[in-house]
C-alpha cells in the first residue's frame, strides 16, 4: 500500500490510491484542512507513485531518487513566507505551457495556497481552465474559504481532518522516538497538528510558553516582560499563530477549572501547578478568552504583530 509512511488520513488515502489505479486523476486537487497534519506530505508522497518507474514510490529508481533530493524538474513546488505573488502564477503558467522533462506528467504543488494575491489568484485561473493535459495540480490551504471560489470549483476537493490524540501521541512516540510522557504532552496540546507537535518540541518555543504561562498568573509580571515575550512570540506569522493557540488553550483550561473545581480536563497538563496557582475570576477568564480570538482576527490583517501581542499580554495578564 502506498502511502503506509504517512500516519492517519485512511479514507482520503483509499480515495487517492483509488484514482491512481484507475489512471484517473483530475488535473486539478484541493487539499484542504488544519495546518501540520500532512496534506503537503500526501501530496508528494502521490508525486512519487505517479514518476516511480516501479508505480510505487520505491524510493530507488532515478524518479524517486531525485525526489527525495529536491531536484526533479517535473516537481514544481510553490511555498513562499510571506505571499504567493503574480510572478508565482507566471512562471506556473510557463512551466505548464512546455512538455515535461522527464517524466509523462507534470506535478504543481501550491502550498499555503490561501496567501495568493488577488493577482495572482486571477492568472491560476486562467491556468487551471485551460491546463494542457500533463500538468496535475495540487492546491493546498489551511483555509479553505479564503481560496476563490472559481479556483475551487476548478478542483477535486480533498478536506483533511485533524489527526486524533492517540495518532499523534502514536507518532511523536514511534516515529519521532520522543520519551512517552513528554509524547503524551505534545498529542495533547498540539490539537490534531504533528507539525504543531514539532513547534512545541523546540526547547526555545516550549520555555517561552512555559514563561507566557508565569506571567498570565501574574507569578512574573511587568511591561518590560510582556513586551519581550510578545516581541518573541511573534517573529513569525507562524509562531504568532501557535502562542495565540496556547493562549485559548490555558484560558479555557482556567474556564475548566473553575467550571470543575478540578485539573482532570485541562489540555496543558505540565502547567497545572500554575494553573492551580493563578486566582481570577470568570468574568477575567470570559474577558480574556474574547480578548484573545479578537486578536486571532486582527492578526489576518497586516498588523505589526509584536504591538498587537504585546497590548493583547498587557491586558490579559492578573496585576
Ligand atoms: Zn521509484
Amino acid at each position: 500500500m502506498a502511502f503506509d509512511g504517512i500516519i492517519g488520513h485512511e479514507r482520503q488515502k483509499r480515495f487517492l490510491s483509488f484514482l491512481m489505479e484507475r489512471g484517473n486523476i483530475p488535473h486539478a486537487f484541493l487539499f484542504c484542512g488544519q495546518e501540520g497534519i500532512g496534506k503537503k506530505q500526501i501530496a508528494m508522497e502521490f508525486t512519487r507513485r505517479l514518476f516511480c518507474q516501479a508505480g510505487t514510490g520505491c524510493g530507488v529508481c532515478r524518479p524517486c531518487v531525485k525526489l527525495d533530493r529536491g531536484s526533479h524538474p517535473d516537481l514544481v513546488v510553490i511555498r513562499n513566507e510571506g505571499s504567493i505573488g503574480i510572478d508565482d502564477s507566471r512562471m506556473i503558467a510557463k512551466e505548464v505551457s512546455e512538455h515535461p522533462f522527464e517524466q509523462d506528467k507534470r506535478v504543481i504543488i501550491i502550498d499555503n495556497a490561501e496567501t495568493m494575491t488577488n493577482e495572482a489568484a486571477n492568472a491560476l485561473l486562467k491556468t487551471l481552465e485551460e491546463p494542457p493535459p500533463y500538468n496535475h495540480f495540487f492546491v493546498i490551504t489551511s483555509s479553505e474559504r479564503e481560496i476563490p471560489l472559481t479556483i475551487r470549483s476548478r478542483c477535486t476537493r480533498v478536506a483533511f481532518s485533524p489527526l486524533s490524540r492517540e495518532q499523534l501521541e502514536l507518532y511523536f512516540r514511534d516515529r519521532a522516538g520522543i520519551d512517552p510522557d513528554r509524547a503524551g504532552l505534545l498529542a495533547s496540546i498540539s490539537f490534531g497538528s504533528i507539525g504543531s507537535g514539532l513547534f512545541w518540541l523546540d526547547e526555545d518555543n516550549f520555555s517561552l510558553r512555559v514563561r507566557m504561562a508565569e506571567a498570565l498568573s501574574g507569578r512574573a509580571n511587568g511591561f518590560v516582560l510582556a513586551s519581550s515575550l510578545a516581541e518573541k512570540a511573534s517573529m513569525t506569522d507562524r509562531s504568532a499563530s501557535m502562542y495565540l493557540t496556547f493562549l485559548l488553550s490555558f484560558f479555557r483550561d482556567l474556564f475548566v477549572r473553575k467550571i470543575t473545581g478540578g485539573t482532570s480536563f485541562i489540555t496543558n497538563t505540565d502547567l497545572e501547578d500554575i494553573l492551580e496557582g493563578t486566582s481570577g475570576d470568570l468574568p477575567w477568564i470570559e474577558n480574556s478568552l474574547k480578548r484573545i480570538q479578537e486578536t486571532v482576527r486582527v492578526m489576518r490583517y497586516n498588523v505589526n504583530r509584536w504591538l498587537v501581542f504585546e497590548n493583547l499580554l498587557i491586558h490579559v495578564a492578573r496585576e
